[in-house]
């Protein structure tokens, strides 16, 4: 029989789209600016370091149908200090109406991670208000495709840590194969019994999310957002907000959510073959780079 062996897969990053509507972005000691952006950081190689990804990362969320044109985006740079690297775009006026955006990102030496922020959180910046029809996770998983444009190489990493939360939820974890057997299994710790159903994350906000814990089942809500967004594809996804907007609806709704996505919230398990697909060559050369080095 194979060994199986469990393994944490630590949290890459975290990316949250909500932010108090009566914040401003505060000055920093150091300023970069190339229209559309303003990057405030401690050290002027910061900001400049990430002035120069910006603009690859601004083009990596205009991959994405519905963006909005921006005039300005401030951007504050601060050291992750060795902690998970992380971002947030934060709302002038009414953050219902995503008027002005400014992006607070925490970082540490990675370019790829940098790279990967970036183009998440401009992608929350730019949405336009028929995509705010998503869901909050549903929405951050579509942020995340932005991201994997912006540094595919992270975006791989990240694809990995979903499908190993995911397949956490689901069944026992990601069972990688060689040769037809199981040589390992990858599991992240989630407390499954204090999850929502399904239907219920398709409802949270960005302050009812937060009701959610410990962390790593907040962080299966971002897995599970992007697993309908891969499922459901970009372009029908925007089709439906399209659609619903249209008939007046604020919101889609978890069922024709997980309808579209194919995904019946009655038989998890039936899920598998689905979040295992988004395992491939790129997610386990993620793993092979980030794996201890002793087996
Ligand atoms: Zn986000």
């Amino acid at each position: 029989m194979s060994a199986s062996r469990s393994r944490m897969l630590a949290a890459l990053l975290v990316c949250l789209a909500w932010g108090c509507a009566l914040e401003r972005p505060r000055p920093m000691p150091f300023e970069a600016d190339a229209p559309p952006f303003r990057v405030h950081a401690q050290d002027a190689a910061s900001a400049q370091g990430v002035l120069a990804d910006a603009a690859k990362a601004l083009a990596a969320a205009r991959t994405l149908p519905g963006m909005r044109t921006r005039e300005s985006i401030d951007v504050r740079v601060t050291s992750a200090q060795g902690k998970a690297a992380a971002g947030s775009t934060r709302w002038l006026g009414d953050p219902r109406r995503r008027e002005g955006a400014w992006i607070e990102l925490s970082l540490n030496q990675d370019p790829q991670e940098q790279r990967f922020l970036l183009g998440h959180e401009l992608a929350h910046a730019l949405f336009d208000e028929t995509w705010q029809l998503l869901p909050q996770i549903v929405e951050e998983g579509l942020a995340d495709h932005a991201g994997e444009t912006a540094s595919p190489a992270c975006g791989a990493a990240r694809r990995l840590a979903h499908a190993i939360r995911l397949c956490s939820w689901t069944g026992p974890g990601l069972e990688l194969v060689e040769n037809g057997r199981v040589v390992e299994t990858l599991r992240a710790r989630l407390e499954p019994d204090s999850l929502p159903e399904p239907a219920r994350m398709l409802e949270l906000d960005g302050r009812s999310y937060h009701d959610v814990k410990p962390a790593e089942n907040r962080e299966l809500l971002y897995a599970f957002g992007y697993l309908i967004v891969e499922r459901i594809g970009v372009v029908k996804l925007r089709e439906l907000c399209v659609a619903a907007r249209a008939a007046g609806r604020k919101r889609l709704a978890p069922k024709e959510l997980l309808e579209a996505a194919r995904l019946d919230p009655s038989d998890r398990r039936a899920w598998i073959p689905a979040i295992q697909a988004l395992v491939g060559e790129r997610e386990l050369a993620a793993y092979r780079l980030r794996r201890p080095a002793a087996r």
